[in-house]
């Protein structure tokens, strides 16, 4: 079974990434990549200053030139689709949350620091916010967790996680900058994920142009745990939502 490749977690210049959006997108279609999302923080945490995403100024500027690549791949057909992304940080504010990000102007939003079953709650709470405001369906974006710990959740009864991220289909992330959290001493946690049909991806939170394409090990690793349905789910979701998407007028 050939795999594509796919790398779900990038950061450009606008919050810790050292590349414009432009370059990730050029060096991507060098790399002959077929899926990356562009996820720049969104936080008004301890870690505010990483990130320009926080105002709706920028984040209308980061949207457009996204767009605009976006629309560039699809009138020169080529095969590489472009997601508009973002990484919320969790330990934001609710209101800075809600207030801030309007969920359907995104086409991925990844959750970093799922820690305890509070920010579980905290999750619910903010997705409910969107699924109020976002009636057509289709605009609702794929949601992912970032760079997931199982240790914090090892140790306890991991179904009411798995039954969390099943309703809410939100797909577990193998990041290549974090490989101890898919050490074996976590099989458990991946045969869940397994028995549950979650599914997962691959983001590489890449800064750089070099990180790109180092989706290789987590590829190997969902192989490692026969994940290869569960990346297949969220593949075809990605393909049922963005594959055919239309040039957009900006
Ligand atoms: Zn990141």
């Amino acid at each position: 079974m050939q795999f594509p490749k796919l790398n779900l977690h990038i950061h450009s210049n606008y919050s810790d990434g050292k590349q414009t959006i432009i370059k990730i997108v050029d060096k991507s279609l060098k790399l002959e990549l077929e899926y990356i999302a562009i996820t720049d923080h969104f936080t008004n945490s301890w870690k505010a200053w990483v990130s320009k995403l926080n105002n709706n100024e920028i984040i209308t500027e980061y949207l457009r030139e996204i767009s605009i690549c976006q629309n560039h791949l699809i009138r020169n057909h080529k095969h590489l689709t472009l997601l508009k992304g973002i990484e919320i940080d969790l330990a934001s504010t609710e209101q800075f949350i809600k207030k801030r990000l309007k969920a359907d102007r995104f086409e991925l939003i990844l959750f970093e620091y799922l820690q305890s079953y509070e920010t579980i709650a905290f999750v619910k709470n903010i997705v409910h916010h969107w699924k109020k405001q976002i009636i057509d369906k289709n605009k609702f974006p794929v949601l992912g967790l970032a760079h997931f710990d199982p240790s914090y959740f090892i140790l306890t009864n991991l179904d009411v996680l798995m039954r969390f991220l099943k309703e809410y289909n939100i797909y577990f992330e193998f990041n290549s900058s974090y490989p101890s959290f898919y050490s074996p001493k976590y099989k458990r946690f991946f045969d869940k994920l397994r028995e549950y049909e979650i599914p997962v991806g691959i983001g590489c939170d890449s800064h750089n142009l070099k990180s790109l394409d180092n989706y290789g090990e987590p590829l190997e690793m969902i192989k490692y745990y026969n994940l290869e349905r569960n990346f297949d789910i969220l593949i075809n979701l990605l393909d049922f939502k963005y594959k055919n998407k239309q040039e957009i007028s900006i």
